[in-house]
């Protein structure tokens, strides 16, 4: 038996596709927006992360090079100022030599030396000792008396060495000025190269310190004169108890000396423990090395402001966007939400619909399709039967004497007996294509597609036995018992144009019926 539908084309199974589908599309939607949020917040930190370490690379190698620069500049003036004692150095040693070390002592050489100290303004004195450390000639005057300088690391050096090159020992405080002076010192020696004595030029620290501190250092920056052994000549800022002191086991000397004879590098400091950036260059022709160096930390000063702000900048920048990425998938999920809603409503409208539907089409009493259902469907079947060229056959059930029935048993009666009737009907039209319904008060009607007369013909005399073997007690009845009379009709193409001409001509033989007698099928031919 077929229910027609008015909204036949709604699949029922849509809102729920809509709903799972919806939600799945927005949750990736959700998923995809914070992935995006992510990617973008990651990104923004690698970059700003890789921007303010580039920076710092850039600020210390920009220093490295300032610091290169520098030990270059202060070699070369390291270079010519001792290269100006060490000249003179060099013709008096010669003179002393053709002339005998004695000869130093005249008035005349006194003067000369006097002569040529004022020349140099570095210079802080010029000096002979013999071959005992006696002082023979110094260029401030007259000498202190019994002065010796047997036991000073210069005298020791030349007496030991018959080498004629320039010597520059650690730096002391002059016995004379009690200043702290630099030592370059040549050998004297006798015609047949034994040892003469020495002559010796002495440098003041003060002439590199002024320099060394005429430079913007910072506040823990260092320029050091070291000699070859690693002992500190000079060292800015100035302490005296650093003079002479060694750092040989310094990185300077361990690990960058050796690579070359200058050079920049990244270096904590054996002295102070200071992480620097050093410049480092080794003075031409002396066993000196310039070392130049800018506390770490003072270097990077502007750049940890920098990146501070830049950071600060990006960390504003992330909270803003992590604000707006919160507040747009709380809206998108606010906005799933309300789908999610919407489309529980419209499943719900749906399924009323559908309970409307079936209502408005189906009888309450007895369940079967009402008029309105069989008005649709016998339309349809006979245009079916017309494009098809099938048969279509129409049955006309109205229960005998049902007005005694129920002025006999009651209403309440009389409507169950019609609910009886009405199941008796569907249980004998078992074809799926068949449709039985209450055409009004005690009259059903049939619908048989596909069925010709005789076909319906036996169907409504199944139909008619059934209910009169249910035995429902009619003392008025018929047989004692309900009975029903059928009209039955075939659809005739050449008679029957509308669907009321088939419902006349089934009429018309339930008629015949009931005149006849009751209790019995007729066929309209
Ligand atoms: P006939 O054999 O000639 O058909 O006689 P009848 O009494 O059945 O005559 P008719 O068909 O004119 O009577 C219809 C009666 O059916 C009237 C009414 O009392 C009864 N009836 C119609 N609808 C209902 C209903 O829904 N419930 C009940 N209990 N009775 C109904
Ligand atoms: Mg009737
Ligand atoms: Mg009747």
């Amino acid at each position: 038996m077929v229910q027609l539908s008015i909204n036949d084309h709604l699949d029922n199974n849509q809102p729920a596709l809509l709903l799972n589908g919806g939600q799945v599309l927005s949750r990736l939607k959700i998923r995809s927006l914070v992935f995006f949020l992510i990617a973008v917040c990651l990104s923004m930190t690698t970059v700003a992360g890789w921007e303010v370490w580039n920076s710092r690379q850039y600020h210390l190698r920009d220093k490295e090079v300032a610091m290169s620069n520098l030990a270059q500049a202060l070699a070369w003036q390291a270079q010519a100022s001792i290269k100006q004692a060490d000249t003179l150095l060099l013709t008096l040693v010669e003179r002393l030599e053709n002339e005998g070390i004695e000869s130093a002592r005249q008035p005349r050489m006194q003067r000369l030396l006097g002569i040529q100290r004022r020349e140099l303004s570095q210079l802080h004195g010029l000096f002979v000792y013999d071959q005992a450390g006696q002082w023979i000639a110094n260029s401030n005057g007259a000498a202190l008396a019994n002065a010796n300088n047997s036991d000073r690391e210069y005298f020791i050096f030349h007496r030991g060495h018959p080498d004629r090159g320039p010597h520059i020992g650690p730096s002391i405080k002059s016995r004379s000025s009690g200043e702290w002076i630099m030592t370059v010192s040549r050998r004297v020696s006798h015609p047949d190269g034994s040892f003469a004595g020495v002559a010796l030029a002495t440098i003041q620290l003060s002439h590199f310190l002024a320099l060394y501190d005429s430079i913007d250092m910072g506040h823990n920056g260092v320029i050091n004169l070291i000699a070859d052994d690693g002992s500190i000549v000079v060292r800015r800022p100035f302490k005296e108890s650093e003079v002479g002191s060694s750092v040989a086991n310094g990185a300077l000397f361990t690990q960058l000396l050796p690579l070359g004879n200058s050079g920049t590098a990244r270096v904590r400091s054996v002295v102070d423990g200071v992480e620097r950036v050093v410049g480092f260059r080794r003075v031409e022709g002396y066993p000196l090395i310039v070392f130049a160096a800018l506390n770490q930390e003072e270097v990077l000063a502007g750049w940890r402001e920098e990146s501070l702000l830049s950071a600060g900048i990006v960390a504003l920048f992330l909270g803003l966007l992590g604000v707006l990425g919160y507040r747009l998938i709380r809206l998108m999920k606010h906005q799933n939400h309300i789908q999610s809603v919407l489309l529980d409503a419209q499943e719900k409208l749906l399924e009323v619909n559908r309970g409307l539907e079936l209502l408005a089409l189906e009888d309450a009493l007895t369940g079967l399709s009402n008029r309105r259902q069989f008005d649709l469907f016998i339309m349809t079947e006979m245009r079916r039967a017309r494009r098809t060229q099938t048969h279509l056959a129409l049955l006309m059930i109205d229960v005998d004497h049902f007005k005694r029935f129920n002025d006999l048993y009651g209403h309440v009666v009389g409507d169950a007996c019609l609910r009886r009737i009405s199941s008796i009907i569907v249980e004998h039209i078992k074809r799926p294509g068949d449709l039985a319904a209450r055409y009004g008060g005690e009259e059903f009607t049939v619908v048989l597609p596909g069925t010709d007369y005789v076909g319906a013909f036996l169907v409504a005399e199944k139909i008619r036995r059934a209910v009169q073997l249910a035995g429902i007690e009619h003392s008025e009845g018929v047989e004692g018992t309900v009975t029903v009379s059928v009209g039955v009709c075939a659809w005739d193409t050449a008679l029957h144009d509308q669907p009321d001409d088939l419902v006349r001509a089934a009429d018309r033989a339930l008629y015949v019926a009931k005149a006849s007698g009751r209790n019995m099928s007729v066929i309209d031919k």
